[in-house]
């Protein structure tokens, strides 16, 4: 498995890992396009949302929790933040291991895209 992200999660590959749990783990990404700039991914190589099946709402559920944790330890709860998760092509998915980015400590753009 060459999947960066598996790697990061096994701890193969170092990241700043601010999370971790049965069945997700955050850290921040490599890139920041923002002043708090974290992603969640699932344990479980998933390439995408397209890849959860409906017997792994667990980890859909422990995915969406985690980005309320993220929220909490990074101080951005109150101030807002926002979530992308980029998908396939279109969405202009670059790392096929399923990630959500949560974004803030700064208003975003008003629009999205
Ligand atoms: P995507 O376009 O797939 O939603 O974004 C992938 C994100 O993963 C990018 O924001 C990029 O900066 C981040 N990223 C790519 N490789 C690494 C890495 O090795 N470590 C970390 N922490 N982030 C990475
Ligand atoms: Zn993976």
């Amino acid at each position: 498995m060459h999947c960066i992200f598996c790697k990061i999660v096994s701890g193969e590959v170092p990241g700043h890992v601010l999370l971790r749990n049965e069945h997700v783990c955050a850290f921040r990404d490599v890139n920041p396009v923002a002043p708090s700039h974290v992603l969640i991914v699932p344990n479980k190589h998933l390439a995408s949302i397209e890849a959860i099946s409906a017997a792994e709402a667990d980890i859909a559920g422990a995915l969406l929790l985690a980005v309320k944790d993220i929220a909490h330890l990074e101080g951005i709860s109150e101030s807002g933040y926002r979530v992308i998760v980029n998908t396939g092509e279109d969405g202009h998915q670059e790392v096929q291991h399923l990630h959500i980015h949560v974004l803030g400590g700064a208003p975003m753009q008003h629009q999205l895209g």
